[in-house]
């Protein structure tokens, strides 16, 4: 068995450790006997048609306005992908480019996939510091966040979690994130899985469930991801 992880834009979408979140996939897979291959995608690059998890990390403004024509163009391809339920987890610059549009603070609209309902605007200062949320699905979650970005969801959106300490999407209305089908948009940096494993289960499971290979996920050993995960809640916004 061998499931496929695209980590899409590495070298201009990679900030905060957020490369972390691919190397966890993989080793909760080796961990459990699954293959696991990463491909790195890069502008210009194809996607082969057999992904099985999709992960996209933050980025600086520049970086987003870079890959913007590439990710336009294959947003069909992802799009499809998310539609008919692969696993997806990405992680702010991406997370703002998985929506609408995200308008920096010089005011220049780059244009996102439009997979995911929502809109980003550049606010007055940066949101930036250790986050803490609830989620409906994974409890208590954590991570780091540094964005300038203020994500709206639009009309029957679904946030990821809602705000204990931190910003959020706005600072404003206490959502984080969105989850459409089995994507997850979220800002935690940090890298997330590693501190929150059971996400990483979540998306590895249902990458199996769609490869009609459902076997229940042997239980791993998370003393020391709990212990980080107890750190990182404790430490100041
Ligand atoms: N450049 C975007 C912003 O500042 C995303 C930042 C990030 O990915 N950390 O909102």
């Amino acid at each position: 068995m061998k499931i496929k992880i695209l980590h899409l834009y590495p070298r201009e979408m990679n900030l905060y450790a957020d490369h972390g979140n691919v190397l966890t996939l993989k080793k909760r897979c080796e961990w459990r006997n699954i293959e696991a291959e990463v491909i790195h995608y890069e502008p210009g690059d194809k996607i082969p048609d057999d992904i099985d998890i999709i992960f996209g990390g933050g980025g600086q403004d520049s970086g987003q306005g870079k890959i913007e024509n590439d990710l336009i163009k294959i947003s069909p391809q992802l799009k499809q992908l998310i539609n008919d339920g692969t696993p997806a987890l990405v992680i702010c610059g991406i997370y703002q480019l998985f929506g609408k549009y995200f308008e920096t603070s010089e005011h220049k609209r780059i244009q996102g996939a439009d997979i995911l309902n929502i809109t980003t605007v550049a606010g007055p200062e940066r949101l930036i510091g250790n986050i803490v949320l609830n989620t409906p699905e994974f409890g208590e979650v954590v991570g780091y966040e540094n964005h300038s970005g203020l994500t709206k969801l639009g009309p029957d959106t679904t946030a990821f979690g809602t705000v204990v300490k931190g910003y959020g999407n706005n600072g404003n209305d206490l959502t984080e994130g969105t989850v459409y089908k089995n994507c997850i948009g979220t800002y935690l940096h940090g890298p997330i899985l590693p501190k929150n494993p059971r996400i990483a289960d979540f998306l590895i499971a249902k990458a199996l469930e769609r490869k009609k290979q459902s076997k229940k996920l042997a239980r791993l050993n998370d003393m020391v991801e709990q212990r980080a995960h107890s750190v990182a809640v404790s430490r100041p916004q």
